[in-house]
Parts: C-alpha cells; structure tokens; sequence
C-alpha cells in the first residue's frame, strides 16, 4: 500500500488505561473535520453503558478465531485476556475514498498497522506520571485496588513501548493535550500531497499542476 493509492490518513492512538486516550478521542470527533473512527470487534463482554456496535462489535471467540482465519481484520491482538481487531472493510474503503480514519487501540494493534502502512501516524498518550495516573485510576471509581494495581502493572509495559510511535501527547492538563492531538491531525492535512490533492483549483492556479 501507499500513500497514493490511500489518500486519507490514518491515525493509530495508543495510551495505558487512565492516561485519557477516549476523552481525547472523543473530543477529537468533535471538531467540524473530525476523522472517522472505526468500530472494533472484541471478545471481551460488554460493560456499563456499551452498546453492540457502538463502542466494539461484541462478538464470541469462535466467531473472531473465523474471522482471522478469513483474513477480515487489519490487525489483531489480545490484550488483557480477550482478543480486538479492526476490520479491514472498516478502514481500507474509506482512506481509499480519502477519509481520515482514527483508530484507538494498543500498541501491539499500532506496530502491526505501521508495518501495513507506513503512512500511518502513530501517537502514543502518555500521563504526567505514574502517580497522576494512579490518582486517576482510583477518581474513576469504576474498580477495586487490585485491579488497579493490575492496571498499573500493564501501564508499565505499556509506556515501555512509546517508542515505537512518531508522536508523544502528556496528557498533564486535557485542553494542551487535546490542542496538541489535533495539531498532530491538522498537520497531516498540510502536507504537500494532501494540499495538492484536496487544493487542486489553487495549484492549478499557481501552476503547480
Ligand atoms: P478496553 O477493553 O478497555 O476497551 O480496551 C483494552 C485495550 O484494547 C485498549 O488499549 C484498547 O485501545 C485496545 N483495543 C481496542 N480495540 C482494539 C483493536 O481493534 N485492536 C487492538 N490491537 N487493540 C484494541
């Protein structure tokens, strides 16, 4: 694949639990020119508030393992115990018709789509320190100290991996991080072949096509 063939961008964001990947995202699908976000499928069972297909596509092993097998995810992994994969259909049809497509996954799910697609933007949330992030954990109030001391565990091997990514957000204070996450968007956007694709009547005019 290459960038010609998929005009749109796409935009891999991976954070350990508690650093404010979702807020961020959410606030990011806010904005007039917002990306497309694409739905995953999981075994894990649904919590709270979820709905089928709204934040994953809640599927059972069997039917995820036939999936694989019929090639249909872009990448997969398992994290924390239960399998997630992005679909293929959901993202290859829309950066084709030159859509930006965010996806919101772990850092495994990230490498896989860099090694597919160079082209992606990868961008690794981090917290301010393990102490914020702790804090936050506890003020969700959604879960016990074990848990939270599991969370903190994975959130080490987690950061561990922030390397592997083109941008790093701290997210100390929600409004720099999200002005920070939609610079890294908007900046794609300004890139020559995107300008020259999506400004075409103004190249034309400048005689640059
Ligand atoms: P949760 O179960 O808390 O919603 O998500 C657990 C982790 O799985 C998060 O890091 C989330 O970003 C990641 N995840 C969600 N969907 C996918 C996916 O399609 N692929 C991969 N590789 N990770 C995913």
């Amino acid at each position: 694949m290459n960038s010609d063939d998929y005009p749109g961008n796409l935009f891999v964001v991976a954070a350990p639990s508690g650093a404010g990947k979702s807020s961020l995202v959410k606030a990011l699908l806010e904005l007039d020119s917002h990306p497309a976000v694409s739905i995953s499928h999981t075994t894990r069972k649904p919590r709270g508030q979820e709905q089928q297909g709204r934040e994953y596509h809640f599927i059972g092993e069997p039917e995820f393992r036939a999936k694989i097998a019929a090639g249909d995810f872009f990448e997969w992994a398992e994290v924390h115990g239960n399998l997630y994969g992005t679909s293929r259909e959901a993202i290859e049809a829309r950066i084709a018709g030159g859509q930006d497509v965010v996806l919101e996954i772990d850092w495994q799910g990230a490498v896989q789509i860099k090694k597919l697609f160079p082209h992606a933007v990868l961008i690794f949330i981090l917290p301010p320190s393990w102490e914020e992030l702790r804090q936050r954990l506890m003020r969700r109030g959604e879960d016990g100290a074990e848990v939270i001391e599991q969370r903190m565990v994975n959130a080490r091997e987690e950061v561990a991996q922030a390397r592997h990514f083109d941008f790093v957000i701290i997210n100390a204070l929600f409004e720099t991080a999200l002005f920070d996450l939609k610079t890294v968007v908007h900046s794609q956007r300004l890139k020559y072949a995107a300008q020259r694709r999506n400004k075409s009547q103004v190249f034309a005019a400048l005689d640059l096509i």
